[in-house]
């Protein structure tokens, strides 16, 4: 019997309860409520977004600059989102790439160049071509919304991205690079760490690995005001029917199978071999601090490795009990460098800068537009230039270790290999991750270890019993990114409301 249950809730009634405010949850609840649904949105923290957030740095001088802590990049293939922007009223700006791109080679020498094609030798340009070329092919030949169903998934699945580059390839250099399109640059695991079926996926979400490869596609536009402004505006919608910091921590959702129980060993019945009906009504009750929902229906919009961070009653079946320990969250450290003026453009720069294996792995222009000024003026330009940078798995653990100095002058001398020693003097300096946040615990998004998409992918959008799932961490088109949890979410909703 658990605690929860002997406190004091005020207890709603609704037809859906909705566990997380982020675009998933409130896409979910914003159709149901549409399709004439009754609904009730728990969210743990004090604010929406989830993973998308509106923050702010001050410069020396007291002035406050916006930053995005976290999702910001619309690609042009998102056409949920793009949509949905629009519907909202949100204007979209593109990210600034006049000038040449800079190339930090593995020796530390710095190239300049345009286009997508990195300027190394000729051998590693054709060698990326080739392991592109074949990653091509893999993703086109893959549903995302069937992973598991590619012809050469086990295969695939059990061999991990680095060993498979080194299988098809003896040039480091080029497997380096094309490795930083889908470890450090998407799932932010190191490339040792994921199946070659997982950098697939990716690939094949995005249209092809030739999209992933394209900064100027994949890395687009930005919503005028953040990201989280989509959820913002979705809540709106919602009103009072979404509590804020109801962390639920407790879900009830069926009944127990007598027969699963075993008195000679003092095993309690539960619903250890599975639940029949699954996608069906139900009764459900989810608990958070101050308020619990009774409904039919409870659609988990949290990423899944939070998943056992709530206690079911009774316990999941031990299929899903076993799947969710095998899904957890990459990490990366967003940089954010906010400078007097964009000095790179004055030198001929675009701002954009790669060099696979090193501690900052890429960097974009990400001066602000549009309402989010330090001194607004509506319709221009941010007068102050942003850089954005990324350093992801093993890097981002060490600078997390260092002495606060001695990892900012590292951060800054990196951002130096590409932009010159302007950048080492930055106004405003500020990394954001969402590792130590109890509810994300990393970034930028969840993925299997090594076999598990091709074991338990197959689960992760079926219900369990009248529980759905909805997370751009399960999304097919849209993969780990807030399209994915837009589509996610209208998806599911879609789906119950199709019970009636
Ligand atoms: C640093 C960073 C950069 C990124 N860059 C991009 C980008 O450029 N473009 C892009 O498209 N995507 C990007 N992403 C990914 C994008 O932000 C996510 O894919 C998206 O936010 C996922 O939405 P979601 O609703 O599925 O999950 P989330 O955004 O994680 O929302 C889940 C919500 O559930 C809440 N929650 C968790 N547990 C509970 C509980 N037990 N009870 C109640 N509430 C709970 C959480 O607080 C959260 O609000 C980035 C992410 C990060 C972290």
């Amino acid at each position: 019997m658990s605690n929860l249950n002997e406190r004091k809730h005020d207890v709603l009634e609704r037809d859906v309860v909705v566990i997380g405010a982020g675009p998933a949850g409130l896409m979910a609840a914003r159709t149901l409520k549409r399709q004439g649904h009754s609904v009730a949105v728990l969210e743990a923290r004090n604010r929406v977004g989830g993973r998308t957030w509106n923050g702010k740095v001050q410069d020396e001088n007291g002035i406050e600059h916006f930053i995005e802590l976290g999702g910001q990049w619309i690609s042009p293939d998102q056409t949920r989102l793009l949509d949905l922007v629009e519907e909202l009223g949100l204007e979209t700006f593109q990210r600034y790439r006049e000038g040449a791109s800079v190339y930090v080679a593995p020796d530390g020498t710095r190239h300049e160049y345009s286009g997508t094609t990195f300027p190394t030798s000729e051998q590693t340009i054709s060698e990326m071509e080739r392991l592109i070329g074949i990653m091509d092919e893999l993703a086109g030949e893959m549903d995302p919304a069937n992973p598991w169903a590619h012809p050469k998934a086990k295969e695939l699945d059990t061999i991990s991205f680095r060993s498979w580059l080194e299988e098809h390839s003896d040039d480091s250099e080029a497997i380096d690079n094309v490795s930083i399109y889908v470890a450090s640059g998407m799932l932010t695991k190191p490339a040792h760490a994921f199946s070659t079926l997982q950098a697939v996926l990716m690939a094949s979400s995005a249209g092809s690995f030739s999209n992933l490869v394209d900064e100027d596609f994949i890395l687009d536009r930005r919503v005028v005001g953040g990201m989280q402004s989509v959820s913002q505006v979705l809540a709106e919608e919602i009103g009072d029917d979404l509590f804020l910091e109801e962390p639920v921590l407790e879900l009830h959702w069926s009944d127990t199978d007598p027969s699963t129980a075993d008195e000679l060993n003092n095993i309690e019945a539960d619903v250890r071999n599975g639940v029949g009906g699954n996608g069906e009504a139900g009764d459900v009750i989810a608990y958070g601090k101050n308020v619990a929902v009774k409904a039919r229906y409870a659609v988990l919009a949290i990423p899944p490795n939070l998943y056992n961070r709530i206690s079911f009653v009774p316990p999941m079946p031990r299929d899903q009990q076993i799947a969710h320990q095998h899904i957890s969250m990459g990490l990366v450290i967003k940089v954010h460098a906010i400078y007097e003026t964009p000095f790179w453009r004055e030198n001929g720069l675009s701002g954009t800068g790669f060099g696979g294996g090193r501690l900052v792995q890429e960097v974009y222009d990400n001066t602000n537009y549009g309402k989010n000024f330090a001194e607004s003026t509506k319709g221009q330009e941010d007068p102050y230039g942003t850089i954005v940078g990324f350093i992801s798995d093993v890097f981002a653990e060490e600078m997390w270790h260092l002495p606060e100095n001695e990892r900012k002058e590292r951060i800054l001398d990196a951002l130096a290999d590409y932009l010159g020693h302007q950048a080492k003097t930055p106004i405003a300096f500020y990394l954001s991750d969402m590792a130590a946040e109890e509810w994300t615990r990393g970034a930028y998004a969840t993925s299997y270890d090594l076999g598990g998409l091709s074991r338990w992918g197959q689960l992760q959008n079926q219900p369990t019993g009248p529980i759905y799932y909805a997370c751009s961490d399960i999304a097919a088109e849209g993969y780990q990114h807030v399209d994915g949890a837009i589509r996610q979410g209208e998806m599911v909703a879609l789906s119950i409301a199709g019970k009636g």
